[in-house]
């Protein structure tokens, strides 16, 4: 059934509004179509990258660019490109899968693909004109170029817009000459083309070219760095010095740069999520496995508490990870479709569909990048010392993972703007936080109910809870709002704090609405562990929140003021029935074991 305006909400809006479970797209709901490339993708992986992890971890930077251009011959690097450029025009859903299984093998393909396909392919697509599409993206679609995106510069990190790089008229008008370093380039050892953000001026913001990688034209690169992680993923300086691109390879509009950049990175968020996803599933299947097969006091170790409680959590953060990606990359495509019916091309559709759910974007990338980390943390910790050699898989991971909390925006400036953006989305009334936090205003003033509601049905309590947990976000962050005004953004740890309880917000609930939906056809029994798992998220999620808001609360509120939010707090953080979190550990732990990898 295609989604209408009314039945899909705004991006921020799941805050505010109640989601029914049917209105969310869940893993379980790929098409034909998208179980046959999420199987030929695996496969790929399975045949071209894991099969090599020896390779990525010895620096072998031209067998990185040989998988790349096998990926582009089966069509991998194009699945987001409409067709009428050489792509597959798969939709979003189908491009965020591909993200997800192809990624898991080592981080040095995982980036080399995501700086491809994302930001040095979409700044085109999302941007181009015409001929700059027909010129690029088939070269682009088909691996035939590489591409590789340069933002970065030695003094411009977070601070995007402040690079010095350069793009001054020649006097006959046709042409821009670039002058400038960057940093940090991914695929800059082997690409083609470069999306090179420079000034024109004193111009306010940067403006964004296509640079054709042509070592006569004044470019230059540096060595390649020497990086924890991601070895084979080719990271270089370029260097531009007296580079000629010609008027016509601007992207964009004079000035439109910053724009561009942000809204590759928003397509570049929910990818590098998703690009966090099968990390995880084969990281806990390799930790399972080895624990089933480890024996210490005469028993396999997965037999021991300590190590069934790091498996659940692992299992669970993947799990949620996957229901939050899911949902938000159907509530793009479907933002991008009902753009297109009325009237928008493909390409503004796209643009400003992602765009609307720039919020879900940094929730995501934050939220999977960081459990990534703590599932191969824990992956090296149930190997025990083995976990420390070279010789087992997770060394590499850990050191893989670490680098998705950095690029694409750090976890911090990410964290500061969804909640930044969610503010601002309030202000030009997109959503509604205002009338909502009133009401939470109106709730703690008045006498709380005594009744003792009827929780009988699967997950009243914890939808009841999740409803609650919003109150503790629109408590704290509309009292914020009130007393510091537009100095918030000065008050970074509070705005942190707000962060940590969004995200949780949005995880715990996508995993609860796609185990409902589950539940609802596949019948309860056959979810009982995907149900142990969504309580088992929701309750650490809740205890999060408690500890931020309180964190928070006594940040910024005194005296009475104080005292009423910390009992609101109680009170929206309150279990009717608290869930024994031992005995749902130990179900989902078990059924990881029986079947030994990840199976849900
Ligand atoms: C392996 C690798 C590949 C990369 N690939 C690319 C690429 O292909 N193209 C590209 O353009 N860039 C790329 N980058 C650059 C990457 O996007 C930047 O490293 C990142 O944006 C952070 O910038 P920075 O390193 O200058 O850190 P800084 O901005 O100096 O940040 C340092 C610390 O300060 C914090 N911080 C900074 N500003 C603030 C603030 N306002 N408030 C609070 N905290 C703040 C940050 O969160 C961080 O913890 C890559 C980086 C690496 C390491």
């Amino acid at each position: 059934m295609e989604a209408t305006e009314k039945d899909i909400l705004r991006g921020g809006q799941f805050l505010v509004k109640e989601t029914n479970c049917e209105d969310v797209f869940t893993p379980e709901d790929f098409s034909e179509e998208q179980q046959m490339m999420k199987e030929a993708v695996m496969e790929f992986n399975d045949r071209e990258i894991i099969a090599h992890r020896n390779r990525f971890e010895a620096k072998d930077f031209a067998f990185t660019e040989q998988c790349m251009e096998k990926a582009g011959e089966l069509g991998f690097l194009g699945v987001a490109v409409p067709e009428a450029y050489g792509g597959l025009g798969m939709g979003f859903v189908s491009t965020v899968l591909t993200c997800d299984y192809i990624s898991s093998g080592t981080g040095s393909f995982s980036t080399a693909f995501g700086a491809h396909t994302g930001i040095g392919t979409m700044p085109i697509t999302l941007y181009g004109t015409e001929e700059q599409k027909q010129k690029y993206v088939p070269k682009l679609a088909t691996g035939e170029w590489f591409g590789a995106y340069c933002l970065t510069e030695p003094g411009a990190g977070s601070d995007a817009n402040s690079g010095k790089t350069t793009a001054e008229l020649t006097e006959d008008g046709k042409s821009y000459k670039i002058n400038g370093q960057k940093m940090w380039i991914s695929n800059a050892g082997f690409c083609k083309l470069f999306i090179v953000f420079a000034r024109i001026e004193d111009d306010k913001n940067i403006t964004g070219f296509i640079v054709e990688n042509d070592p006569s034209n004044g470019i230059t690169l540096g060595e390649e760095e020497h990086k924890l992680g991601i070895r084979a993923s080719s990271t270089r300086q370029v260097f531009f010095n007296d580079t000629v691109v010609p008027v016509e390879n601007m992207l964009s509009e004079r000035g439109n740069g910053f724009k561009i950049a942000m809204n590759a990175l928003n397509v570049g968020r929910i990818k590098l999520a998703a690009a966090c996803l099968d990390s995880q599933r084969r990281i806990t299947t390799t930790a399972v496995q080895y624990a089933n097969e480890r024996k210490q006091f005469n028993r396999p170790i997965a037999d021991f508490g300590a190590i069934k409680m790091k498996l659940a959590k692992m299992a669970t953060d993947a799990y949620a990870g996957e229901s939050a990606t899911y949902r938000a990359s159907k509530n793009i495509e479907d933002r991008i479709a009902i753009r297109e019916a009325s009237g928008n091309s493909h390409q503004e559709a796209e643009l400003k569909g992602v765009e609307e759910y720039a919020i879900e974007c940094s929730i995501l990338k934050v939220a999977v990048s960081e459990d990534v980390q703590n599932c191969a943390d824990e992956g090296i910790q149930i190997f025990g010392g083995m976990g420390f050699s070279e010789e087992t898989p997770m060394e590499s991971a850990w050191r893989d993972a670490r680098i998705a909390r950095i690029y694409e925006g750090t976890n911090e400036i990410n964290r500061m703007l969804s909640v930044g953006m969610l503010v601002k989305k309030a202000m030009r009334g997109h959503v509604d936080l205002l009338g909502p936090a009133m009401k939470v205003q109106e709730e703690l003033m008045g006498i709380p109910s005594f009744d003792t509601p009827d929780y009988s049905e699967l997950f009243s309590e914890e939808k009841d809870m999740i409803a609650k947990l919003k109150k503790v976000f629109l408590m704290v962050a509309g009292a914020a709002v009130q007393k510091f005004g537009p100095d918030l953004e000065k008050h970074q740890q509070l705005l942190i704090a707000a962060a940590d309880i969004l995200i949780e917000i949005y995880m715990a609930e996508s995993a609860i609405l796609r185990t409902e939906k589950n539940a609802k056809r596949f019948g309860e029994e056959a979810q009982k562990v995907q149900i142990a798992m969504s309580k088992l998220y929701l309750y650490n999620a809740v205890s999060l929140v408690e500890a931020k808001g309180k964190e928070s609360i006594i940040s910024f509120a005194e005296g009475d003021e104080q005292r009423m939010m910390l009992m609101g707090l109680k009170r929206f953080t309150k279990y009717q029935n608290y869930p024994d979190i031992v005995d749902l550990r130990n179900e989902i732990a078990e059924k990881v074991k029986a079947e030994n990898k990840y199976c849900f």
